[in-house]
């Protein structure tokens, strides 16, 4: 899965998931981490969409 932020294909799968399920990825290349929700409207958000739903709420 490629990285949102930089395009990198380097990216890994994290133990974590959110709490919705989504699996984690964490990108080699800057650092970031994202879900696979890539695509989404939340998809423009810098912050993961578990941080965004809780400032939300
Ligand atoms: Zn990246």
């Amino acid at each position: 899965m490629n990285c949102p932020h930089c395009a990198s294909s380097i990216t890994k799968e994290q133990m974590k998931q959110t709490f919705l399920g989504y699996r984690t990825f964490r990108c080699s290349a800057c650092h970031r981490t994202f879900n696979e929700r890539t695509g989404t409207p939340f998809n423009f958000l810098e912050y993961p969409t578990d941080v965004v739903l809780l400032v939300v709420l």
